[in-house]
């Protein structure tokens, strides 16, 4: 799960790692008083949206004065804010973080991430941090130091080390990095974190070492033990369809093709759209609606998959093992009936009580494509939407 700036940077003042003084606003009015209350301008308005690179789409400012932090105010909530990581459509501002403009000497770059392929928590950091640092990424790799920590050992002086000679860090901000960097992979285990990334993280003109930016993922599975950040969710900047698709424990994932499918299992549902893409379409979704799944929730996940629109056809291919044919096909039924068919289905179904299955679809007076197997479906959706 994403959080916001705002939400990273109480986690980090829960755990002392050290960030800007500031306050999230939701009007203009409450983003000046908050202005007036950090004692003295600058103040920096940034916008709060699950998403980077908002420095480059006007969505970071910079105000001298309350009359400044009005006018970034203003301009900032309610805009549709475009960034390179937001896509051609841009996000709507609903929130502002207002907070005290730093003294940067300069940006450096600090993550941690779980890498899959050596199973450990890395840490990345670079000397060369800001808004760039994708560019010095692909220019100048070796300028990015990595440390892998071992889960049994934890993180050790020599991590530490390792990271501070690697930046070639001046003397006196040596010992606040190492603080920060332990205190910061104390959260990152503790919150189930996925991701901490602090970009940049900068030393100030009285060397200080402050996180200027935060951007925290959380393990969503790992959520049921952590409450407190479950109430950090922001439905406002997820798609409303997975919003919905979540409130009915389907695991949904909008895409951009036009061939919607529904598939029991997560691993039919990849091999499924590998099939799409190999008879010609796109996908338009991944929807699993599980191995245990009822016919509401079949129904659930149809209604979903035909409110989207770009939805032009329908895949429909369930193994039923655990979730019987006879009890999906009603879920199917049920479905189409309180949505209304008008697009092609195709449906292929194996599996337990697959004949009353069939039956039951057969008879339903809906119109649906059946399909042999795999590659019949395949070939038969392609031919749907083209
Ligand atoms: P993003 O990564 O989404 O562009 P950042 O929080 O990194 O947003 O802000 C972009 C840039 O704005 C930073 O690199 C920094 O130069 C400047 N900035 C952000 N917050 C502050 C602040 N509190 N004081 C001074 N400058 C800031
Ligand atoms: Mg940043």
């Amino acid at each position: 799960m994403k959080i916001h700036e705002y939400q990273a940077k109480e986690l980090f003042r829960q755990y002392d790692v050290p960030v800007p003084e500031g306050k999230a606003a939701v009007t203009v009015d409450q983003a000046v008083e908050i202005a007036g209350g950090l004692g003295g301008y600058p103040v920096v308005v940034k916008a709060q949206i699950h998403a980077g690179g908002r420095g480059k789409g006007g969505g970071v400012k910079l105000a001298k004065s309350q009359e400044e932090a009005r006018e970034h105010a203003e301009a900032i909530l309610g805009m549709n804010l475009v960034t390179p990581q937001t896509g051609p459509e841009g996000r709507l501002v609903q929130k502002l973080l207002v907070e005290a403009g730093q003294d940067i000497r300069e940006e450096l770059y600090l993550s941690l991430l779980v890498d899959r392929d050596s199973a450990r928590v890395v840490i990345m950091t670079c000397r060369e941090g800001g808004m760039d640092i994708e560019e010095v990424a692909e220019r100048s790799p070796e300028k990015i130091i990595k440390v892998a920590v071992d889960p049994l050992l934890g993180l050790q002086g020599y991590h530490l080390r390792e990271l501070i000679f690697g930046l070639d860090l001046p003397k006196e901000v040596q010992k606040s990095f190492a603080g920060l960097v332990r205190n910061l992979f104390t959260l990152f285990v503790e919150k189930d974190c996925s991701l901490v990334e602090i970009n940049p993280l900068i030393i100030t003109g009285g060397d200080e070492v402050l996180a200027l930016d935060a951007k925290v993922d959380i393990d969503s599975n790992a959520l049921f033990r952590h409450k407190d950040i479950l109430s950090y969710r922001d439905t406002d900047e997820e798609d409303p369809l997975e919003v919905e698709a979540s409130e009915f424990n389907l695991n949904y994932i909008n895409l951009d093709g036009n061939v919607g499918n529904i598939v029991n299992g997560a691993g039919l549902a990849m091999a499924t759209m590998d099939i799409i893409k190999k008879a010609g379409a796109e996908p338009a979704n991944f929807m699993d609606v599980g191995g245990g799944a009822t016919a509401e929730m079949v129904e659930n996940g149809l209604r979903i998959i035909l409110r989207d629109e770009k939805v032009k056809a329908v895949l429909i291919n369930i193994f039923g093992g655990i979730l019987r044919c006879d009890v999906f096909a009603e879920g199917v039924v049920q479905a189409a009936k309180s949505v209304g068919l008008n697009i092609p289905v195709v449906v292929r179904m194996e599996g337990t009580n697959v004949e009353e299955g069939r039956r039951i679809l057969a008879e339903s007076g809906l119109n649906l494509l059946t399909a042999v197997d795999l590659k019949d479906a395949a070939e038969k959706i392609a031919a749907a939407v083209k």
